[in-house]
């Protein structure tokens, strides 16, 4: 075979690894009745509100969808209070991500990110050969005064995840404050929010919009909106920053039935209560669960949790697979990652678990 010589940062790039999918284990076990706890899915699946709004657009697919995103953003601006120019739709907040990376950052500059974030900022980084600077997470948590303080001349970008995924971590409106003071105002922050409708009390990172002109408000349709098939997010920021994100968005990257969905999801504001209820109730069952068995967990504030197995995690996967339960490994020694199932599928996951590790119950 010829030697195809690809760009540095993909010659040693590492692609995403994906939750295992339902389909691929069955196959794999012939077995049915699986449960994933893998990819931070809505396990309500998404609104009949939803579904029904799909349905009625299906005759629509033979045309191009509109590039400018007209209805979703409408709905966007009607409830986040946010001009259509300041909005930028991505193909999941995935694409965003990528298209954040390639319109401020180039080769020789650098990208600042915690230990622990989510995976595609080092991806995306790597993707443009760019530098990577990890900062060290404080306990599994961003340390936002050493991340400022890591900012270098060549920084061009922050990713920050709040809540942090795979930890579940968070931090306050004062402790983000603070750090956004601290960064130069040439620097883009990306504040990744995939998950901040499950605890939206905590944290109004739209008020930072109007100080903050570097800042990105990224947020995603795939996890409590329960769309993570369609691939749609949106990402806030100011209008100059917004106009650079549209220079390089695919004109089409976000389809018809992907945008009606969207803007029947966010309509529906009871199904998201609904959702922010089975993932407090599930949160709960699962750490009495943990709690009974004796493992350690880390707070959290999305709709996934971190546990401490206290054995080699790829092997307590392995093991519950077997059992028909797909978790998440996610690089921690010692720790998967489980994301809140129904009350039926998080039961089921306990009890494989406790099976796997050979757990009794204690009191
Ligand atoms: C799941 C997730 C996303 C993105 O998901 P999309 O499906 O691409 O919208 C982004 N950031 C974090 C931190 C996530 O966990």
């Amino acid at each position: 075979m010829t030697f195809v010589p690809a760009n540095e940062g993909i010659a040693k790039l590492k692609p995403y690894q994906p939750g295992k999918p339902i389909s691929e284990l069955e196959r794999e076990l012939g077995m049915t009745d699986i449960v994933k706890l893998a990819s931070n899915e809505n396990p309500l699946g998404c609104s009949d509100k939803v579904k029904e709004a799909v349905a009625a657009e299906l005759a629509e697919i033979g045309r191009y969808p509109d590039g400018g995103g007209f209805i979703l953003k409408d709905q966007v601006q009607a409830q986040f209070g946010v001009a259509h120019d300041r909005i930028t739709l991505g193909n999941g907040s995935n694409d965003l991500l990528e298209i954040f990376a390639r319109a401020f950052v180039s080769s020789s500059d650098s990208v600042v990110y915690s230990q622990h974030a989510f995976a595609v900022y080092s991806l995306v980084t790597q993707a443009i050969n760019a530098e990577a600077v990890e900062v060290p997470a404080k306990g599994f948590a961003h340390d936002l005064d050493a991340m400022a303080v890591a900012v270098k001349a060549n920084t061009k970008l922050i990713f920050i995840a709040n809540p942090n995924n795979p930890t579940g971590t968070w931090f306050e409106e004062s402790e983000f404050d603070a750090f956004m003071q601290k960064v130069p105002a040439n620097v883009i922050v990306v504040l990744d929010e995939a998950y901040v409708e499950y605890f939206p009390e905590n944290f109004n990172s739209l008020k930072f919009l109007e100080d903050y002109p570097n800042l990105i408000v990224s947020r995603t349709m795939s996890k409590c909106y329960g769309l993570a098939a369609l691939r749609v997010g949106f990402a806030l920021a100011s209008a100059e920053v917004t106009n650079y994100l549209n220079r390089i968005r695919q004109p089409f990257n976000v389809n018809h039935l992907a945008m009606v969905a969207a803007v029947a999801a966010l309509k529906d504001e009871s199904f998201i209560e609904l959702s922010r209820e089975v993932n407090k109730a599930g949160m709960a069952q699962l750490q009495a669960g943990f709690e009974k068995l004796g493992l350690n967990y880390v707070p959290s504030r999305a709709n996934f949790i971190l546990v401490d197995v206290q054995a080699d995690p790829a092997q307590t996967f392995n093991g519950l697979l077997k059992e028909g339960v797909i978790v998440r490994p996610v690089g921690i020694a010692n720790h998967l990652r489980v994301s809140i199932g129904t009350e039926a599928e998080n039961a089921k996951f306990l009890a494989a678990l406790a099976k796997v590790l050979e757990l009794e119950a204690v009191a």
